[in-house]
């Protein structure tokens, strides 16, 4: 695509995404080659094109095709400048960690940029994710280290690199003095790669041990890869040892995370770990209402009608950033078109959004509720015991589990603890006969299928 090609459409899309999201993230795009139906964009770092892709992919392309190109799927490289500017960084924190001359004031080295919008500031607080947040804050204060490190997990979206971002961010601002390092685990192994093949390995080690704060983004990633994880588990001891605080995000909990050493996972542990939960209603909501006046500010003007945030909030539950992603999508879609921004504008533009989000069930959740709603340990009602009070809620689960996933009967029976799958089945039928006779069992059923669909 030529750079005049590529001015045109970048003047398009400062109309729909508005002065500041064009200031971000599109006007440090660079126009790469049109193949196969692929139009490349070079961006300056993964998490940058990641954004993009996320948010903006849809406009972009609809803007790429509008001036006449054929394409139908966008592809994020990185810059191959913008990979030699980071360079320096690691260059300058290495000759002062060596140097060492002035305490005085040291930047914050961070391989990827801070984002702005992750503070905490941003962060909207709610009952799944009150813990991590408390936990965040306190180690962003900059005081004595009270627990190493700090673990935060969680799924994909619910805020771990947010949180990250905004610990980075306040301590910059509170301690300017602390040399805090914030980096993907890829990037990590990357360095690493890096430093063996142009034989720095005493740079890289210099490097890592002289951080005051060491923070490491999704950490599953060395998971298998031996000698990342080996020089990992060397940067990690050498760093409590020094009392540096230590942050760590990943998708699981330590012991979850296959192909990581016994020991790196039991070092992983031995700090507090704390778990994002999945979001609930009242916080998907409360992030919406907070995103939406980011939002406005960017399309003044434009009205959400009654209702809308509540249906995004209650069908969209699976990622704040695909919840995030619609939003930015509803209202640049509607400045589009001159349109309110009501029920139907929504169904129209997310249909793609809202099918995908339609709810699995999973079989962990239905064994978590009806153990919830029977009261009983969750370990009880998948074990041996054969007592009334656990055989009959897990028969209940095996019916959920029958009618509410497409799992087949073994796989249901391998999820009980490993029972067969004539139990299962004789489980389900007791219920369907039940169902017919007891009140009490239909609405326990009721009750239960209600919940699990919500
Ligand atoms: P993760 O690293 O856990 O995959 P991110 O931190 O990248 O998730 O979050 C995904 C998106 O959702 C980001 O844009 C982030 O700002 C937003 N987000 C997640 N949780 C919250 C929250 N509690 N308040 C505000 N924004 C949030
Ligand atoms: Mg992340």
């Amino acid at each position: 695509m030529t750079q005049e090609k590529w001015g045109e459409i970048r003047q398009r899309l400062l109309k729909t995404v508005g002065q500041n999201n064009y200031k971000t993230w599109i006007e440090p795009i660079a126009p790469g080659n049109v193949e196969g139906g692929i139009a490349t964009l070079h961006v300056p770092t993964n998490f940058f094109g990641n954004y993009v892709s996320q948010n903006f992919s849809d406009l972009i392309l609809h803007e790429i095709n509008a001036e006449g190109i054929v394409a139908s799927r966008l592809n994020f490289a990185l810059d191959p400048k913008g990979a030699v500017a980071a360079e320096p960084v690691a260059a300058k924190a290495t000759q002062k960690a060596v140097a060492k001359e002035q305490p005085a004031r040291q930047e914050v080295t961070t391989t990827a940029p801070l984002d702005p919008r992750f503070s905490f500031d941003n962060f909207v607080v709610g009952k799944p994710n009150e813990l991590a947040h408390a936990a965040a804050r306190r180690v962003a204060e900059g005081g004595p280290v009270t627990f190493n490190p700090l673990f935060l997990y969680g799924g994909v979206g619910l805020g771990k690199t947010h949180l990250m971002h905004a610990i980075a961010q306040e301590l910059k601002q509170r301690k300017p003095e602390m040399n805090v390092l914030y980096l993907s685990a890829e990037q990590f192994m990357y360095r690493f790669v890096q430093a063996l093949r142009d034989r720095k390995m005493m740079d890289f080690k210099e490097l890592f041990r002289s951080v005051d704060v060491l923070m490491v983004d999704d950490v599953q990633f060395i998971a298998g890869k031996d000698s990342t994880q080996e020089e990992f588990f060397h940067t990690f001891n050498a760093l409590v040892d020094q009392h540096k605080q230590i942050i760590i995000s990943a998708d699981r909990a330590p012991t979850d995370i296959k192909d990581l050493e016994e020991r790196v996972q039991s070092r992983l542990q031995c700090g507090l770990v704390v778990d994002l939960h999945p979001t609930d209603y009242e916080l998907r909501l409360g992030i919406l209402q907070s995103k939406l006046e980011v939002q406005q500010k960017t399309y003044p003007g434009l009205v959400v009608a009654d209702g809308v945030l509540e249906f995004l909030a209650h069908r969209i539950t699976a990622n704040v950033r695909v919840l995030e992603g619609a939003l930015t999508r509803l209202f640049a879609f509607a400045s589009l078109v001159g349109r309110e921004i009501d029920m139907d504008l929504t169904q129209d533009c997310l249909v793609d959004v809202l099918r995908s989000n339609e709810r699995k069930i999973t079989v962990e959740e239905i064994q978590r509720k009806v153990s919830e709603h029977f009261n009983i340990r969750l370990s009880d009602m998948i074990g041996p015991k054969r007592l009334r009070s656990y055989a009959r809620p897990r028969q209940i689960a095996m019916y959920l589990c029958k009618q509410l996933t497409t799992r087949s009967l073994p796989e249901i029976g391998r999820r009980f603890g490993g029972r067969d799958h004539t139990t299962v089945m004789h489980g389900v039928r007791r219920i369907e006969e039940l169902k017919q006779s007891d009140g009490q069992i239909a609405e326990d059923l009721e009750l239960l299928g209600r919940a699990l669909k919500n």
